[in-house]
């Protein structure tokens, strides 16, 4: 067991400006911090890699539950900061990087969990780029109300688009709150949410048709308002005949619209495509 050495942040004064640039909205409700670190579930033991520690307001309550705590952070002066408070911790490690440019798996070496209060001006490039294998255990974001909603939506429902199925088709999506922005320092100009994601037992798809099936989402959902045999024949150049046969092949509707498909019903008709040369 590493030493348990109290650390406290140097004075508030020594503390840099918000930077704008780099999506700095710094969390100060308690409650909400509770609800992220409770949202990853029982932490003694494992390995916690968080993504912009920034002040470090969740990383003080992961360092006090977790057997590792690995912080990635961008910007030199609070990861500087982090690393001289937790400079006797040998169980805290401080990555001064860009997250998108670490493979977060190969970082933890081992089952891990992930949480963040995410930049929001790169949250979707984060949540795909937390999926590539091995995935963390849980993973817990707080993201932009209006994310948290499209991550979480139901097939049929407003907010349901190409976001939610590429996520759903490999994760299960919870939303656990909405946080206001008088919760951070200083306050956005949108609305919060802390969601928690769990990765499927069995992804919806094969590896090697990960790819395509995304690309696929995104191009339907592009013609939402387009039945899906306008789709398939638009996206993939098939005759009529060859859609509505791979349309009956996987029990969808000819004239069924993007916005109502399940993501195992975009999967079906993708290997249908793929086995249909
Ligand atoms: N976790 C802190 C909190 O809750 O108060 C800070 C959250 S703030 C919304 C986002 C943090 O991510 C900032 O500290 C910012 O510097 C950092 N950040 C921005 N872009 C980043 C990137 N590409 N990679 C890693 N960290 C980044």
């Amino acid at each position: 067991m590493p030493p348990r050495v109290p650390s406290r942040p140097s004075g508030r004064s020594t503390l840099p400006p918000p930077r704008k640039r780099l999506g700095q909205h710094f969390l100060h409700d308690t409650r909400a911090l509770d609800a992220i670190v409770e949202a990853l579930g029982p932490l003694e033991g494992r390995t916690v890699v968080e993504i912009g520690p920034g002040r470090g307001a969740l990383t003080e309550r992961l360092v006090d539950r977790a057997a590792r705590v690995i912080a990635i952070e961008l910007d030199s002066q609070l990861a500087e900061r982090l690393r001289q408070q937790y400079a006797a911790r040998d169980d805290v490690q401080i990555v001064e990087s860009d997250v998108l440019d670490v493979a977060l798996g190969e970082l933890a070496n081992g089952p891990y969990v992930l949480a963040g209060n995410v930049p929001y001006y790169i949250t979707t490039p984060i949540l795909f780029h937390a999926l590539a294998a091995p995935r963390p255990d849980v993973a817990v974001y707080l993201v932009q109300r209006e994310v948290a909603d499209r991550m979480a939506a139901s097939p049929g429902s407003k907010t349901y688009g190409a976001l939610s199925v590429n996520l759903q088709a490999f994760v299960d999506v919870r939303f656990v709150r909405a946080v206001g922005p008088g919760s951070f320092h200083p306050p956005p100009a949108v609305d919060s949410a802390i969601v928690r994601v769990v990765p499927r037992e069995t992804p919806i798809i094969e590896p090697a048709l990960e790819d395509t099936f995304r690309q696929f989402v995104i191009g339907a959902f592009g013609l939402r308002r387009k039945q899906m045999l306008r789709v398939l024949r638009t996206l993939r150049g098939v005759t009529p005949e060859q859609g509505e046969a791979v349309l009956r092949a996987v029990g969808v509707a000819p004239d069924a619209r993007p916005e109502v498909l399940t993501p195992t019903q975009f999967a079906a008709i993708v290997r249908q495509l793929a086995s249909a040369g």
